[in-house]
C-alpha cells in the first residue's frame, strides 16, 4: 500500500514573514489531512525556520536542490549533509527548471540522486516531457531515458524508497493540467519501466503528479491508480489551497 505524498515546491518564493504565516496556516489545518503524508520544500535560507516551526508535527520538509559534491571549495553549493543538519527528509532533484535553466542533464541529475541517497535523504526525481516532445509522440522515450539514467548508475534498487514526480513541462506553472487519463497513462508506463527491472520496487514506488495541480483538479488526478500524490508548485504557497490538495487524498 503506497501512502500518498503531497509535497509543496515553494521554488524561489517567500520571506521570513510569509513563511511564518504559511507554516502557521499549514499547521492549523493538519488534523483534517488524514491520508497523505505532507512535505514542504522551501528555499535554502528558510530551512532553519521550517525545522523550528514543523518539528514535532507530522509535516516533513526537504530542499529543492543539492550539490553533487559532499564538501569543500564549491562556492554557492549546498551539500546533502547540510540538508540533513536541518532535518530534511526529502530533496527534489532534476526539476525541469534546473534541467532547462541551469543545464542539469541526466548525468548530473543521476549523480545528485545518488549523493542524496548515500546521505540518507529521499530524492524526489522530477521527470517529464516538453510540449514539443509530447507533440512529436516521444513522451515515453523521454521519461524512459530519464528513469534509465538513474537505474543505469545504481540499479533499480536505487528507486526503493525514492519518489518520482512526473511533471509534464508544459503543465508546470502554466495553469494547464494534464488530464487524469494523460497523467495515468504516463505514470503506468513509468511503473512498468521500473518493473522490468524490479517488480517490488515498482509496486512500492510513489509516483507523484506535478503540473498546475490545484484544489479543483487534485481529487480526480489522485483517484487514478498509479498517481500517488502531487508535487505542487504555485498552489503550495497558500495554506488553504495546499491543504485542500492534501485533503483530496482522504477520499
Ligand atoms: C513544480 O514546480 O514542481 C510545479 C508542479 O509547479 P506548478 O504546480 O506551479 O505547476
Amino acid at each position: 500500500m503506497r501512502q500518498p505524498l503531497s509535497a509543496g515546491n515553494w521554488k524561489m518564493h517567500g520571506s521570513q514573514s510569509s513563511v511564518k504565516t504559511l507554516l502557521a496556516g499549514i499547521r492549523a489545518g493538519l488534523a483534517e489531512v488524514r491520508v497523505a503524508e505532507v512535505a514542504v520544500c522551501p528555499p535554502f535560507p528558510y530551512l532553519g525556520m521550517v525545522q523550528r516551526e514543523l518539528s514535532g508535527t507530522s509535516v516533513a520538509w526537504g530542499a529543492q536542490n543539492l550539490s553533487t559534491e559532499t564538501m569543500g571549495a564549491f562556492t554557492g553549493e549546498v551539500a546533502a549533509s547540510m540538508l540533513l543538519d536541518f532535518g530534511c527528509k526529502y530533496v527534489i532533484v532534476g526539476h525541469s527548471e534546473r534541467r532547462t535553466l541551469y543545464g542539469e542533464d541526466d548525468v548530473v541529475v543521476a549523480r545528485k540522486f545518488a549523493v542524496a541517497r548515500a546521505a540518507g535523504l529521499i530524492p524526489i526525481l522530477c521527470i517529464g516531457e516538453t510540449l514539443e516532445e509530447r507533440e512529436r509522440g516521444i513522451t515515453r522515450d523521454v521519461v524512459a531515458r530519464q528513469v534509465d539514467a538513474i537505474i543505469s548508475l545504481e540499479g533499480a534498487v536505487a528507486l526503493a524508497d525514492a519518489v518520482i514526480a512526473y511533471e509534464p513541462v508544459w503543465a508546470i506553472g502554466t495553469g494547464v493540467t494534464a488530464t487524469p487519463e494523460q497523467a495515468q497513462e504516463v505514470h503506468a508506463y513509468i511503473r512498468k519501466r521500473v518493473a522490468e527491472h524490479d517488480v517490488d520496487v515498482a509496486d512500492n514506488l510513489r509516483i507523484l503528479y506535478g503540473g498546475s495541480m490545484k484544489p479543483d483538479n487534485a481529487a480526480e488526478l489522485l483517484a487514478k491508480r498509479d498517481i500517488d500524490g502531487g508535487l505542487i508548485g504555485g498552489a503550495s504557497l497558500k495554506a488553504e489551497d495546499f491543504l485542500a490538495i492534501c485533503r483530496a487524498a482522504n477520499a
